[in-house]
C-alpha cells in the first residue's frame, strides 16, 4: 500500500520536484548499470571509517532504491517503500536514526523488529552539481550509536566523491570487465550511425538481450564465475559481430548491438546466430564448465523509430516477449508491433502509479518507455498486479487503461485500450 511521502511541503510541490529529479537521474543514465571498484571502495571505506556493518552508495528512481554499491548486505535494490532512504527523499536533507528501536517512523519496519536487527542509520542525499537528489550515500549499524556533526560532514564529504566519481563516469567509453562500450558511449554512437543512416536511407538495427537466469549463475558459482560468463559472452558476440557493429554493455547482465545497413528481416538472422553463438559455448574455469543462454529482442529504423532510445524501447520490450515466450530466443518488435498493435515508444523515466481494485490499490511503479499505445514499466514485484488496470503518471494528468502483454518478475510491458 502507497503511504503519502509528503512532510510539511505542498504535494504539487513534491510532485515537481520528484519530477526534476528524475528527470536528473535520467540525463545521468546511470540506473543498472554494471558495479564499479571505485564505489565498492566508497562502502568499504564508509563500514571502515564510522565502524559500522552496512555502507551503500544507492540511486532512486520513482519506486525503488537501486544500489551501485553495497557492502555488509546482500540483494541489488529494495521496493522504495521499504527504505529507511525515502525518509532522506523525502525531505532532502540528511536523517540520522541513532536507535531505529526507539524511533515512531522505524520501530515496527521488519529490517528493525527481524532478523536484520538495524539499529542505526545515518543516510545523505548523494546530489548534482546542480542540486538534484539522485540517491543516497548511508552508513547502517545493526547496533544504536551517536552521530556528531563531524561525522555527518565526513559522509557528506564520501557522498560528494561518490558524485565526482558519478560524474566522472560519464566520460568511460569502455566497460573494463567486457570491453564492450559503456552505455553512454554506445547511445551516442549509435545516434550518430543512425544520423547516417537517415540521411542516406540506410537500414539500421538494434538488438538487446539479456543472459537468462543469471542469478542462478551468480548464487550456484559465485559473482566470480558470474563475472567470467559475462566476458566470455561478450567476447563470443564480438568473434560473431562484424567490425563496423556498435557493441555495447547497457546493464549488469544486459547487453545491445546495433547493426549498420542491416534491415529487419537480416537483424532477425543476426540474433538468430549470436542466440545459437551464446548457448553453445562451454565456459571453462575454476568454476568448472557451464553454459548460458540468452533472450534477444531486435528493432529497427523505420518512420517511427529514429533515434537510438526507440530502438532500444522497442528491442527491450521485444527482449520481454522472448523471455515470457520462455527464454533462449529471439523476438522481434514487428511481431509484437503486428500481434498488438502498438507503435513507437521512447525511453523515459518518470514516476507512475499502478491503480486497480476500483482504485483501491495503488503499486509505486517507474515508467521506463512510453509511446501513443504502450508503455514499458517496472516495479518491485509484478505478483498480484492484475492483467489489467489503470497506469497514471503523477504530475502530468496521464490515465489511461492497459492491458499486459509480457511481464517478468519486475517488468510489464503493457498495451493501452
Ligand atoms: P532472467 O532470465 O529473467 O533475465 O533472470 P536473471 O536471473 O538473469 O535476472 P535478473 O536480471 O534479475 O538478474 C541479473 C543478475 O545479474 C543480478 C545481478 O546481481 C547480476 N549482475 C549484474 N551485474 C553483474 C556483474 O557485473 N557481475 C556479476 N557476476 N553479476 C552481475
Ligand atoms: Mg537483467
Ligand atoms: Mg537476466
Amino acid at each position: 500500500m502507497v503511504v503519502a511521502r509528503v512532510f510539511g511541503k505542498s504535494s504539487s510541490e513534491a510532485v515537481q520536484r520528484e519530477k526534476e529529479r528524475l528527470a536528473a537521474l535520467q540525463q545521468l543514465d546511470l540506473l543498472d548499470t554494471p558495479k564499479d571498484e571505485g564505489f565498492e571502495r566508497i562502502v568499504r571505506l564508509i563500514k571502515q571509517v564510522f565502524s559500522v556493518d552496512i555502507g551503500i552508495v544507492s540511486l532512486i528512481d520513482a519506486h525503488r532504491q537501486w544500489y551501485k554499491a553495497c557492502s555488509g548486505m546482500s540483494g541489488d535494490e529494495v521496493s522504495l517503500e521499504d527504505t529507511f532512504c525515502r525518509y532522506v527523499v523525502d525531505c532532502d536533507e540528511p536523517v540520522i536514526v541513532p536507535d531505529a528501536s526507539k524511533d515512531l517512523r522505524f520501530a515496527t519496519h521488519p529490517a528493525v523488529t527481524g532478523a536484520d536487527h538495524i539499529r542505526f542509520y545515518a543516510g545523505v542525499p548523494l546530489r548534482t552539481k546542480a542540486g538534484h537528489m539522485i540517491g543516497t550515500v548511508c552508513a547502517i549499524d545493526r547496533r544504536p550509536r551517536s552521530f556528531g556533526s563531524k561525522d555527518l560532514c565526513i559522509l557528506e564529504e564520501l557522498a560528494g566523491a561518490a558524485m565526482d566519481r558519478l560524474e566522472l563516469m560519464q566520460s568511460a567509453a569502455t566497460d573494463s570487465l567486457t570491453e564492450a562500450m559503456t552505455r553512454r558511449a554506445f547511445k551516442q554512437e549509435a545516434d550518430q550511425l543512425i544520423s547516417l543512416a537517415l540521411r542516406h536511407q540506410h537500414d539500421l538495427s538494434c538488438i538487446v538481450f539479456d543472459i537468462d537466469h543469471f542469478k542462478k549463475v551468480n548464487d550456484g558459482y559465485g559473482h566470480a564465475a558470474g563475472d567470467a560468463v559475462l566476458k566470455s559472452v561478450a567476447s563470443i558476440c564480438r568473434a560473431t559481430l562484424r567490425a563496423g557493429d556498435l557493441f555495447g554493455r547497457i546493464g549488469g547482465e544486459e547487453f545491445a548491438v546495433v547493426l549498420p545497413h542491416v534491415d529487419r528481416e537480416r537483424a532477425a538472422a543476426v540474433a538468430e546466430k549470436l542466440r545459437t553463438a551464446i548457448a553453445s559455448q562451454v565456459i571453462f574455469g575454476d568454476h568448472g564448465s557451464l553454459t548460458v543462454t540468452a533472450s534477444l529482442g531486435t528493432s529497427a529504423l523505420s518512420i517511427v523509430s529514429r533515434d537510438i532510445e526507440t530502438l532500444l524501447a522497442q528491442a527491450d520490450a521485444a527482449m520481454y516477449q522472448a523471455k515470457q515466450g520462455g527464454r533462449n530466443r529471439c523476438v522481434s518488435w514487428s511481431s509484437i508491433h503486428a500481434d498488438h498493435a502498438i507503435g513507437a515508444r521512447r525511453r523515459v523515466l518518470k514516476a507512475g502509479s499502478i491503480l486497480f481494485n476500483d482504485r483501491r490499490s495503488t503499486i509505486d511503479c517507474t515508467v521506463k518507455s512510453i509511446g501513443a499505445e504502450s508503455a514499458g514499466i517496472s516495479v518491485s514485484n509484478t505478483a498480484g498486479i492484475p492483467s489489467e488496470f489503470t497506469l497514471a503518471i503523477k504530475g502530468e494528468g496521464f490515465e489511461t487503461n492497459c492491458r499486459v502483454i509480457a511481464q517478468d518478475r519486475q517488468n510489464l510491458e503493457v498495451a493501452f485500450r
